[in-house]
């Protein structure tokens, strides 16, 4: 194995005198692994692992599970998609880190909403992460995790809520009929998105039809008005000098919304077919956005936690407060049921293929 290294050593040094052949970061792995196989162009990838305007970039189908895990070294046009939510993880953590010892956090009741909104980002992240370094490995592979990626986004929703509404909330909206219903309707669109996008993802085939689009927004931008409602009121009711934590609810929103269009459209790849394949198309933008927005997210909600944590467990009640702690890991429980009981529906209808196909 040292051998091994040494002969790698001695190439990065040659390369480094021809800075043109610098190697990959592909180069160093050991050589017992597997090797991911070079990329290919679209045509060379069954219809599933398209994506519009992509027109190089894909890993092979088939590839030994471990060249997809290794592909995280890998030049391809989800390496980005990867990268950019892997990292958030980081950064999240550092800004908790630094949160925890400006403004305090002791984990009782009181924290429980923001210990969750912590878990449900990195659950989100830890699964988009999973599914566009794993995906390419079969159509299975391809709906299960990517089914798993919704569940993610369900659940981060949840958190999302939960957090709003404990720490974000003011009385009066609290008392409106919205309030009223908040939480269990944060859970029945949360579930409700996840399950649209499960069916929109198993139903409709490339090239997609509007339809799938229309499926996978429509529950999904309806659990995001929910789940803002608290702040869009605390926004437009208190001024936002008194409020440290309004700017980054601001910002919050706005990051989401630019994430909401790059999601929604594929732009730029759009007006520049080929030419944003490994660098620049509208995930990967979609994921840098959410990632802002979550930061933006966890220091709105870590002030509003410093401010009101004295006061949480006596206007909420500990009971409602252990509810919500309850509620969490049903609805993520619920959610991978869902994508569990579509994914039994997508193989019978990939074993039908493959027996057509034989
Ligand atoms: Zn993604």
């Amino acid at each position: 194995m040292s051998g091994d290294i040494l002969q790698r050593l001695s190439t990065l040094t040659l390369h480094m005198k021809n800075p043109k052949n610098l190697p990959r970061l592909s180069d160093f792995i050991p050589s017992t692994l597997p090797s991911p196989s070079p990329t290919v162009t679209v045509s060379q990838v069954p219809s599933l692992f398209r994506e519009p305007y992509i027109l190089s970039g894909y890993r092979p189908i088939q590839q030994d599970w471990r060249c997809y895990l290794l592909s995280l070294f890998q030049r391809h046009n989800e390496s980005l998609n990867v990268w950019t939510h892997l990292l958030a993880g980081p950064v999240l953590l550092l800004r908790w880190w630094a949160n925890v010892g400006s403004l305090g956090y002791t984990l009782d009741a009181s924290s429980l909403p923001l210990s969750l909104f912590l878990v449900s980002s990195f659950t989100y992240l830890f699964l988009s992460v999973t599914a566009h370094l794993l995906q390419s490995h079969s159509e299975h592979a391809h709906y299960f995790f990517f089914f798993m990626d919704y569940v993610g986004v369900a659940v981060y929703q949840y958190g999302c809520s939960l957090g709003h509404y404990f720490y974000a909330s003011e009385p009066e909206w609290r008392e409106s009929s919205i309030g009223l219903v908040f939480l269990p309707g944060a859970a029945f669109f949360g579930w409700l998105s996840c399950a649209g996008c499960c069916f929109a993802k198993s139903r409709y085939r490339r090239p997609y039809p509007l339809q799938r689009k229309i499926c996978q927004l429509i529950p999904t931008t309806l659990a995001y008005l929910l789940d803002i409602s608290p702040i869009v009121h605390r926004l437009f009711t208190t001024s936002w000098t008194q409020e440290p934590s309004l700017p980054f609810h601001a910002l919050q929103i706005a990051s989401f919304l630019l994430s909401a269009l790059f999601f929604s459209f594929p732009i730029p790849e759009r007006f520049f077919p080929g030419h944003c394949d490994f660098m620049g198309h509208g995930h990967q933008i979609f994921h840098l956005f959410l990632s802002l927005c979550t930061v933006f997210q966890l220091e709105a909600l870590f002030q509003d936690y410093a401010r009101r944590r004295d006061t949480v467990v006596a206007v909420f009640g500990e009971t409602q407060l252990l509810w919500a702690c309850v509620s969490f890991p049903a609805l993520f429980a619920f959610c991978t049921l869902t994508a569990l009981v579509t994914m039994r529906h997508v193989n019978k209808i990939l074993q039908g293929k493959q027996g057509r196909d034989k």
